[in-house]
């Protein structure tokens, strides 16, 4: 269960948002044992921090930071941004990676804005007066106008999100998570009917049961193209290298900090 929370924070000049994947920090945590070894979402700003602090971010790299595990948090990235996301182990191997470095590339959920008033339309005619597929939602055009299947039961019938949560038999309620069908007929944004396919089921920036194969569109594809091509706030194109470059082996060095980083391992 993911609880999208758009957060601004200040502490890391020009990095404007952070993506959370759980739910919103009430407090801030105590120390714990693990320190940042096992990391929960009310430390990962800290971690961040020390890493720009003290030279643990590469500005010509796209930057992973890999705790062993996470209390309450699936991932985190920054939307268009390249340095500072963070996975789990458990989820370097799972759907979860691609669809954090879809955010850090620019891509919003498929299903942004849905439960607002500035919702994606279901038209994908030009001409149709209701047309705002590029100007709402996700701002791509070729995935379709789609709610939030983990809690559109919830959004339906005016109960609050967390009653579609955590197994509660409510979750993807129109979703027929064996044939991978959206099987809901509430209308969408002002009062379109749906129009789902299985791709947009399946799509990497959705919330859904349906995985193998998720996708990405060609849309999205042209929307990851162009944040690094036009690169607007100049974070990509450090990062970039040559074909020929990524059969090269690794030159550079591993910075020793295992099993646990020592305070004076920090300063450099
Ligand atoms: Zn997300």
């Amino acid at each position: 269960m993911c609880f999208y929370v758009k957060h601004h924070i200040d502490i890391f000049t020009g990095i404007p948002d952070v993506r959370w994947e759980g739910a919103s920090c009430q407090e801030v945590e105590p120390v714990d044992p693990d320190g940042w070894s096992i990391l929960s979402r009310c430390q990962y700003q800290d971690m961040l921090h020390h890493a720009f602090l003290y030279d643990f971010r590469k500005t010509d790299t796209f930057n992973v930071y890999v705790p062993a595990g996470t209390h309450d948090f699936g991932g985190v990235s920054w939307l268009n941004n390249p340095y500072g996301l963070i996975m789990p182990i458990s989820n370097l191997a799972n759907n979860i990676l691609p669809h954090e470095i879809g955010h850090a590339f620019n891509l919003e959920h498929t299903w942004a804005g849905f439960d607002g008033t500035n919702c994606e339309r279901v038209t994908r005619d030009i001409t149709n007066m209701n047309f705002n597929a590029d100007v709402a939602g996700d701002y791509v055009v070729d995935t379709a106008a789609v709610p939030r299947f983990d809690i559109e039961y919830c959004w339906v019938n005016g109960l609050p999100y967390s009653d579609c949560a955590g197994r509660t038999g409510n979750e993807y309620y129109y979703l027929n998570t064996t044939t991978c069908q959206y099987v809901g007929s509430n209308g969408g944004c002002g009062g379109d009917d749906y129009i789902i396919f299985e791709s947009d089921v399946r799509n990497f920036m959705g919330y859904t049961r349906c995985d193998s194969p998720r996708t990405f569109s060609i849309g999205q594809g042209v929307r990851i193209h162009e944040t690094i091509e036009y690169d607007i706030s100049n974070r990509f194109s450090n990062t970039q290298t040559t074909i020929a470059a990524l059969y090269e082996p690794y030159i550079g060095s591993y910075p020793m900090y295992f099993p646990l980083m020592l305070s004076s391992d920090h300063v450099k």
